[in-house]
């Protein structure tokens, strides 16, 4: 740690994280990350881990920031490999760096929060993002970069995008980056962009929970973590979004591509049949959702995420949907085995 205000900069920055962590709205399970860099050293948030974690658990890993980026700049594959950049002296629990370790070092500021904000990723899965974010953003340094795997392919889309005085990024079916010289400032800047980005959620029925109770009984599957979970299922236009496909990486990672739903009459032994596979999830319309019964906690989070989301996103608007291509390369990349291990064994 560099000096004594890095010190008191960095107590802040772990109460912050608590709180962006504890709301569903703005992060997810061990999605979000935050960030401060202290001279040369880049405090991150480390990969597996729960913001909300932030200050009952050591979550902040040092990373060595130049040779990061002059990695990232040489589009050397080591910087998709952060845990490389870590300096072992401060880090003696050999946590590795957030796999979005990059996506902060490149932002020029002193404090960096990225989120899986709710109201930003209901935006950034329209077609039409890009213009109905400048709409709204009127005023604010933003950028809009369209979508990347996480890691060395988003940090160079980043790069590309990136101009002098920008503070805000939108990435395209992901979520929100946020950029200050404080942690205050950047804590402010981030409920500004999320209000003036905010849209309601359309109102949903109430699940039908003792149809779901019956559906569950015996089937290995159980009613999901959180109440909010079951609307993705009570809204058509909400299953329809969340079956058509992949929306963003967290959605493919925790729940596999797009979302099962069952058709009328079928119970949850028919659609492991028809599907020959056990989702994470399956949506019964009009009914509710039930998770496999060894879904982790992740997975809740991100089911509940996935509602949230899609209550949100104007039914009238073009989706893009991640391809199979995207799909694969989320599914078959080891960084996020390692982060999927953590967040099973946590
Ligand atoms: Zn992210």
């Amino acid at each position: 740690m560099a000096t004594e205000a890095d010190a008191q900069e960095l107590v802040a920055l772990r109460a912050l994280s608590a709180r962006i962590g504890g709301n569903p709205h703005l992060t997810q399970a061990a999605g979000g990350n935050t960030s401060l860099k202290a001279g040369d050293t880049l405090w991150i948030k480390a990969s597996g881990t729960w913001l909300r974690d932030a200050l009952s658990d050591d979550i902040m890993v040092p990373v060595a920031m130049g040779p990061l980026i002059e990695a990232v700049e040489r589009r050397d594959p080591a910087a998709d490999k952060p845990q490389a950049f870590a300096i072992g002296a401060l880090n003696p629990r050999g946590l590795r760096p957030s796999i979005e370790t990059t996506v902060h070092a490149l932002m020029p500021q002193r404090v960096v929060l990225h989120v899986h904000c709710v109201d930003t990723i209901s935006l950034a899965v329209q077609a039409d993002c890009e213009s109905e974010a400048a709409r709204r953003l009127e005023g604010i340094e933003w950028a809009y970069v369209p979508y990347r795997r996480p890691g060395l392919p988003l940090a160079q889309g980043i790069a590309e995008r990136l101009r002098p005085g920008v503070d805000v990024l939108i990435l395209g079916n992901h979520g929100l980056v946020v950029a200050a010289e404080t942690v205050a400032e950047a804590e402010r800047l981030l409920h500004r962009v999320r209000s003036l980005l905010a849209r309601p959620a359309r109102m949903a029925a109430e699940p039908d929970v003792a149809a779901l109770t019956a559906l569950a009984g015996g089937s290995g599957y159980r009613v999901p973590a959180d109440v909010e979970a079951h609307a993705v299922a009570l809204d058509a236009d909400s299953r329809r979004m969340a079956e058509a496909g992949s929306l963003y990486p967290d959605h493919v990672i925790f729940l596999g591509q797009g979302s099962a739903v069952a058709r009328l009459g079928e119970q949850v032994a028919d659609v492991v049949a028809r599907l020959r596979a056990n989702p994470a999830a399956i949506l019964f319309p009009g009914v509710g959702v039930l998770m496999r019964g060894d879904a982790s906690s992740g997975a809740d989070a991100m089911q509940r995420c996935l509602a949230d989301v899609t209550a949100r996103i104007d039914t009238a608007a073009r989706l893009n949907y991640l391809t199979a291509a995207e799909n694969d390369e989320l599914i078959n990349w080891d960084a996020e085995q390692y982060r999927q291990k953590l967040n099973t064994a946590g």
